[in-house]
């Protein structure tokens, strides 16, 4: 038997464990595992890690937001995501009320269809939840739109839902098995601060860490786990960043809730006093980049299974879209790329460093968001049957992060001067290479969009 392609001399990685096998390729899909098998192409993976390709679920790309419009489209961002080792990706499509969600959704795979390089799925930002909003639920998920996403700030953008919005919502999407993923801070605490910095005078970049402390984050979580709890909901919690987030969502796991949530790189390896830099605004994001306590904490979440997703919140700003906020810390445009670098960073300071191992790597950043959304097993997996998504990833190269190293369409990167050891070498999306000895050679379009099944039941 010879197959289309195989990956030769690996060691192939799932959660749970590494195994020196080839793996043959037929078309889209994984064909074959085992040893000496033949292929019409070979991809040399001696010495090398052979994993499934990574999931990044939240990504905001080509997203009009802040006065201006994230920096990585769907090509540069995916191109991004394909140098980066990630084969799937998720945007969201953010409802513009009063119009339905369906119209956001078709939008936006008209925006992404022609330039994606890696494969996508959508979630639906819901901006007024209501039962018209209730009565599109059964087609959207025939149309692969399984998860949402609420938010609980952004009111004078139009986007925040009240509680009684986010109660019946998570419990109309669970009946169908969906779940709700929240952006969680509180809007009244957060206007109170802002009110008093500036009565104080205050409007430097260190202010947008003031005047969103802890418990802005905690109360929403712990507001949006027992309105989930109470609805018999399925909740997400999106880009969680204190260490006191992720204890109350322990305890809440603990008693059988049905709640998840993701962190992110920024969130385990920044910290605020990088807003005291001249160039601290590049840094902003929402929720703000804490301390090294929360950091602690968030690792250690991660490596006790309480985080089970590894995600960026990819919402590209460059330095000239930064330089808006003009020393105003309420004009930064909130966001920062991210898709290319998380999964170098979590195995460096990661799996390198002992914070876990690599088996939980590939629950975190493949497995898990493969499941909780509704794309396993066809993606996360190196198995037999699923997508050919595989990155041959090199343990040993050390690169030190520089924006002219990236991809990305942005000129800083928030990791900047950080040294890793462990990068993407050759990246394949369906069988088809993407990205040869960090060269990119992918195509726009040849990404497809995923109709995903609500997320699996655990
Ligand atoms: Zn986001």
């Amino acid at each position: 038997m010879r197959y289309d392609k195989v990956i030769k001399g690996g060691r192939v990685v799932s959660s749970t464990g590494t195994t020196r096998a080839d793996v043959a390729i037929t078309q889209e899909r994984i064909a074959a595992i085992g040893l000496d098998l033949e292929g019409a192409e070979v991809i040399d993976a001696t010495g090398k890690l052979v994993l499934p390709g990574a999931i990044d679920v939240h990504n905001h790309f080509q997203l009009p937001f802040c006065g201006t419009v994230s920096a990585d489209d769907f090509f540069t961002g995916t191109r991004a995501a394909a140098m980066g080792g990630v084969t799937t990706i998720c945007d969201f499509a953010i409802q513009s009320k009063p119009n339905p969600i369906m119209a956001a959704v078709e939008a936006r795979r008209a925006e992404a269809d022609g330039k994606v390089v890696v494969d996508y799925g959508l979630h639906a930002g819901i901006t007024d939840w209501n039962k018209d909003r209730a009565a599109e639920l059964p087609a959207l998920f025939e149309a692969g739109v399984t998860t949402f996403k609420m938010f609980m700030i952004y009111r004078s953008e139009g986007w925040q839902s009240n509680d009684g919005a986010l109660y019946s919502a998570l419990r109309e999407t669970a009946k169908l098995g969906g779940h709700i993923g929240v952006h969680a801070e509180n809007d009244d605490l957060i206007t109170l601060f802002q009110k008093e910095a500036e009565e104080q005078g205050l409007t430097g970049c260190y202010t947008h860490a003031l005047t969103r402390p802890t418990v802005t984050e905690t109360e929403a979580v712990s507001r949006a786990i027992q309105l989930c709890e109470a609805a018999c909901g399925r909740l997400y919690v999106v880009h969680m960043s204190t260490g006191r987030s992720a204890d109350i969502l322990k305890e809440a796991r603990a008693r059988g809730v049905d709640v998840h949530a993701e962190t992110c790189p920024q969130y385990l390896l920044l910290d605020d006093e990088l807003f005291k830099r001249e160039d601290g605004h590049h840094f902003g994001t929402c929720p703000p980049i804490r301390k090294p306590a929360d950091q602690e904490t968030l690792w250690a979440r991660l490596a006790d299974g309480t985080l089970e997703v590894l995600a960026t919140d990819t919402c590209t700003f460059n330095s000239q879209q930064k330089a808006m906020w003009q020393g105003d810390y309420r004009k930064i445009p909130f966001g920062m790329p991210g898709v290319e670098t998380m999964l170098p960073l979590a195995y460096s300071e990661g799996v390198r460093r002992g914070r876990f191992d690599l088996g939980r790597l590939i629950e975190l950043v493949c497995e898990a968001p493969a499941k909780l959304f509704g794309m396993w097993p066809r993606k996360g997996t190196i198995s037999v049957g699923s997508d050919a998504d595989i990155l041959v990833f090199d343990p040993d190269h050390q690169i030190t992060i520089s924006a002219d190293k990236l991809a990305t369409n942005c000129d800083y990167s928030p990791f900047d001067g950080m040294t890793v050891i462990g990068w993407p070498l050759t990246t394949l999306v369906r069988g088809k290479v993407v990205m040869r000895d960090r060269q990119f050679v992918g195509e726009a379009g040849w990404g497809r969009y995923i109709k995903r099944d609500p997320p699996v039941q655990h």
